[in-house]
């Protein structure tokens, strides 16, 4: 199977291949750089959204020499929007590493890429092989389904992940290894997609158990999930007479570390009581609760916020705690903002 399986897929890939905006044109090597900063943007984020991200990225830090002399509160308020910020810090560790200890060029074996920051084994696994065009075997979930189906895989996910890897790797040729891992990425984000495969255009068709035993779209099955927790919280949004809104910094270790945030009560699990929550209220004011609520999920919890807003009064303002600065609003896309707080801010404002 292996050789007809790569060379159909790879003419295929010859002729559909996605134009994405950190991939090289046909026949040329990708840009190390432009491979990891994607990948690490496309962790848990579609394409489409990465695009714009990655383009203001490589325009404001072109080389990784240059992400590396950021400072990180430049990067952290640039990934704003993107979630899981624990990326963006390891980003800017991981631009300082390469920077510092190897001269501005990304190792190329697994070993030394697993080394940087951020880089697990199937980023390392996928900048070998697109970047420096190895035979490495990168299974994303688009990969992880094609292979699921190609071999009628029935083991539920995730303990199906094990012999997806092992098949997936035994699958790599020796020539073109770095079209293929796209190739494999492409064919399942445009043919082999979760709902309704396109078998029909598939190159893959005559060796696909799945399709054959009339599967495909029933795999990869999946172990059901644990319902997420729910916590809750109320979030004060204390603006000064001329609009600027009170911020803080989180801890820098944590659910977003290093960001900006309005000063909120701590999140819990259980019944959300307006009082009790209000003794986290940064200075004592008039503040006013406001209808409705802010939702926003992470990957662990759901979060509901409360919003409570105040307008503040300067003969308080001595009482608020070290560290906590003001933005106004029209400034508030060059702070490093999580999207939770941006949508708390804009509940405050609109209401
Ligand atoms: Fe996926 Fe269908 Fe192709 Fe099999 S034949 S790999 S199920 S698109």
């Amino acid at each position: 199977m292996t050789t007809t399986h790569a060379s159909r897929l790879l003419a295929w890939y010859d002729r559909h291949r996605r134009t994405l905006p950190w991939r090289a044109a046909a026949g040329k090597r990708a840009d190390p750089y432009h491979v990891w900063l994607s990948e690490i943007m496309l962790q848990q984020t579609t394409v489409a959204t990465v695009g714009d991200y990655f383009r203001r990225f490589l325009g404001r830090w072109p080389t990784v020499d240059a992400l590396a002399r950021a400072p990180l509160d430049d990067v952290l308020s640039a990934w704003a929007g993107l979630g899981y910020y624990a990326r963006a810090r390891n980003l800017h560790a991981c631009a300082d590493v390469v920077a510092g200890r190897h001269g501005g060029l990304f190792p190329q074996d697994d070993a030394g890429l697993r080394t940087l920051p951020g880089v697990g084994a199937y980023t390392a696994a996928a900048i070998r092989a697109i970047a420096f065009d190895q035979p490495a075997s990168a299974v994303d979930g688009n990969v992880e389904r094609v292979i699921a189906r190609l071999f009628a895989i029935e083991t539920p996910l995730p303990d199906a992940k094990a012999e997806i890897k092992a098949r997936a790797a035994k699958l790599v040729p020796q020539q073109r290894p770095g079209d293929y891992a796209q190739a494999m990425m492409d064919l399942g984000a445009t043919v082999c997609v979760p709902r309704r495969p396109r078998c029909v255009i598939c190159p893959l068709m005559a060796g696909c158990k799945a399709r054959k035993l009339g599967l495909a779209e029933e795999l990869p099955r999946r172990a059901p999930k644990a319902a997420k927790p729910t916590r809750r919280g109320l979030a004060f949004v204390l603006a000064r007479k001329d609009g600027a809104i009170l911020l803080r910094k989180r801890p820098a270790k944590g659910l977003l570390g290093g960001m900006d945030e309005v000063p909120s009560s701590p999140w819990r699990e259980g019944k959300f009581v307006a009082d009790q929550a209000m003794g986290a209220a940064p200075v004592p004011a008039r503040w006013q609760i406001l209808d409705g609520l802010v939702r926003h999920t992470f990957t662990h919890f759901h979060l509901e916020l409360t919003v409570a807003r105040a307008t503040a009064t300067t003969g308080r303002l001595a009482e608020l705690a070290p560290g906590t600065t003001w933005c106004t609003v029209d400034r508030m896309t060059e702070r490093a903002l999580p999207t939770v707080m941006r949508k708390v801010i804009a509940h405050a404002v609109g209401n």
